[in-house]
C-alpha cells in the first residue's frame, strides 16, 4: 500500500497524540504555540535516539567526551560568540494591521495579513534570543539569555576538558541539552520550534587538517541514519552556498530529509575554523590554544561542528518508520495494517507480553513470563502487559508504536510452557520454550 513515502503530518501528528507520544503543551489551557510536550512513548523515543547517539559518538569512539553545561551562561559568551551582533532576523512591521514578519518572508510591497500596499516599516534587526533576569533586580546588569545553542558551553569549558582528560587534537566534545531560539516563523509539529534540544559536537583539529576531518565527519553523521534505519533516498546533502553560511562557517554542509512538506535540515555540518576560540580568547584574556609538547607548538585549533536536532531526528524516525500495508485478516478480509518499522534501539516498547486472554487461568502464567523477560535485563526499554481487547486489537496497537516484538501466552502454555513470539515487521509466529525464550528475545535486540 503505503511506505513512508507519501504520509502527510496530520496523520503523524494524529497518532502521536492517540498513542501518547507528543501532546501540545498546556492543551487545558488552550495551549502554547509550537510548544511540545513528549508522553510516555515520545520519551522513551526521544531517549532511545539521544542515547543510540551517544553510543556511537562518544562510547564507541577513543576521541570524543562527553559534556552537560548550564543553560545559563556569563553574558560576555553571547557577546564574544557574536550572537548579541549577529544572531538575528530582519523584521518589519505592517503598519495597516500590526502584524510582524520576516522581511525576507514576504513577497514585494504586499501584507499578507491584511493585503496592505506599502505599509511595511523598514526592516529592524530583531535577535532571536530569549532574555531573563539573574535575582530579583530585573535590571540590564542581571540580565542573561537563555542559551540559543549548546557549542558555546562546550568552546569556553575547551581547556577545563583539556587539562582534565589530558587529551590532545585531534579530539572531540558531545554535548546534548536544552537550547531557545524566539523564533518568528515556527511550525511543522515539532520541526520548528522556540523550545528544542539538540545533540552537538565540537571536534578539535589541527589547523590544515580541517577539511580532511570536516568530510569524515560528514560520512560519519550520515551514516549514523542509515544504521538506525532511515531510507538513504530519503536523504541528501546539501551545501551552503557563500550568503547562507553562518559569520563563524568557512564551510557548512546540512543532512537533509525529505518531510511530508519537502526536503528539511536534520543536521548541519560545520567547519566553525578557529572563531570561536579566538573570540573566546581576545574576549576573557584566557590563551584558548594548544602547545604540543613533541612539534614545540603552539596553535588554536580549529572545529568541526556535528550540530542536530534531537526533535527534528525524532520526527525524523517516525515519518521514516511510519508504514500502511494491506493484510489478510483471520476472516479472510483484507485490511489496512498500520506499523512504525522503528529500529529495534530506538523502539518505545521493547516487548509486549500478551495473554490470549483475560481468563484467569493464563493470568498467573502470563504475569511470570512479563516479570522473566523484564528481570533479564536483555532491554533496556519498556516491557508491557496488556490483556486488554481482543488479541488482534493488541498487536494492531503494538505494530502502531513500533513495538518490535509480541509474545503470547494461550492456553497450550499451560500445558507445553511455550509462548508464541511475534515479529512486527514479518508477523511470522514461532513457538518457543519459556525457558529458552530469554536467547531468542536477545537475538532480535543484538
Ligand atoms: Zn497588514
Amino acid at each position: 500500500m503505503t511506505g513512508s513515502t507519501d504520509v502527510d503530518l496530520s496523520t503523524i501528528m494524529s497518532l502521536c497524540k492517540r498513542r501518547g507520544f507528543l501532546f501540545q503543551s498546556s492543551e487545558i489551557y488552550g495551549g502554547l504555540a509550537s510548544t511540545w510536550d513528549y508522553g510516555p512513548l515520545g520519551v522513551e523515543l526521544k531517549n532511545k535516539v539521544k542515547r543510540a547517539w551517544w553510543r556511537r559518538f562518544v562510547w564507541e569512539r577513543s576521541d570524543m567526551l562527553g559534556l552537560d553545561a548550564a543553560i545559563l551562561m556569563h553574558p560576555q559568551v553571547w557577546v564574544a560568540s557574536g550572537h548579541v551582533g549577529n544572531f538575528t532576523d530582519p523584521l518589519v512591521d505592517c503598519t495597516n494591521c500590526r502584524h510582524r514578519f520576516r522581511s525576507d518572508h514576504v513577497e514585494a510591497d504586499t501584507c499578507p495579513n491584511c493585503g496592505g500596499v506599502g505599509t511595511f516599516t523598514e526592516a529592524r534587526d530583531f535577535n532571536l534570543m530569549f532574555e531573563t533576569h539573574m535575582g530579583p533586580v530585573q535590571s540590564e546588569e542581571n540580565r542573561v539569555h537563555l542559551r540559543p545553542e549548546t557549542a558555546q558551553g562546550i568552546f569556553v569549558n575547551f581547556l577545563n576538558v583539556l587539562n582534565s582528560s589530558r587529551r590532545k587534537p585531534p579530539f572531540g566534545i558531545a554535548q546534548a541539552g536544552k537550547a531557545f531560539r524566539n523564533e518568528i516563523t515556527t511550525g511543522n509539529f515539532i520541526f520548528r520550534t522556540r523550545e528544542f534540544e539538540m545533540m552537538e559536537i565540537e571536534f578539535f583539529v589541527k589547523p590544515g587538517e580541517d577539511e580532511e576531518w570536516h568530510q569524515r565527519w560528514i560520512q560519519d553523521c550520515m551514516n549514523w541514519y542509515t544504521d538506525l534505519g532511515v531510507e538513504p533516498t530519503r536523504l541528501q546533502l546539501r551545501e551552503h552556498e557563500g550568503s547562507e553560511l553562518a559569520h563563524y562557517a568557512k564551510r557548512t554542509v546540512d543532512i537533509e530529509y525529505k518531510y511530508p512538506w519537502g526536503w528539511g535540515e536534520i543536521q548541519g555540518i560545520a567547519n566553525r575554523t578557529d572563531y570561536d576560540l579566538v573570540a573566546h580568547s581576545e574576549a576573557s584574556g584566557e590563551s584558548l590554544t594548544y602547545f604540543d609538547e613533541q612539534t614545540k607548538e603552539r596553535y588554536t585549533p580549529f572545529v568541526i561542528e556535528p550540530s542536530a536536532g534531537v526533535d527534528r531526528a525524532v520526527m525524523t524516525f517516525l515519518v521514516d518508520a511510519y508504514t500502511e500495508e494491506l493484510v489478510t485478516s483471520a476472516k479472510g478480509k483484507s485490511e489496512k495494517r498500520v506499523l512504525l518499522k522503528l529500529h529495534p534501539s530506538l523502539a518505545p516498547i521493547k516487548v509486549a507480553v500478551l495473554p490470549l486472554s483475560r481468563n484467569e487461568k493464563l493470568s498467573p502464567l502470563a504475569h511470570e513470563v512479563h516479570e522473566m523477560i523484564r528481570g533479564a535485563g536483555i532491554v533496556d526499554g519498556l516491557v508491557e502487559y496488556d490483556d486488554t481487547q481482543s488479541i488482534g486489537r493488541r498487536y494492531r496497537r503494538q505494530d502502531e508504536i513500533g513495538t518490535p516484538i509480541c509474545v503470547t501466552v494461550d492456553f497450550d502454555s499451560l500445558d507445553d510452557r511455550a509462548i508464541t513470539i511475534r515479529d512486527r515487521d514479518t508477523m511470522e509466529q514461532i513457538r518457543v520454550p519459556i525457558e529458552g525464550m530469554i536467547e531468542e528475545i536477545r537475538a532480535h535486540f543484538a
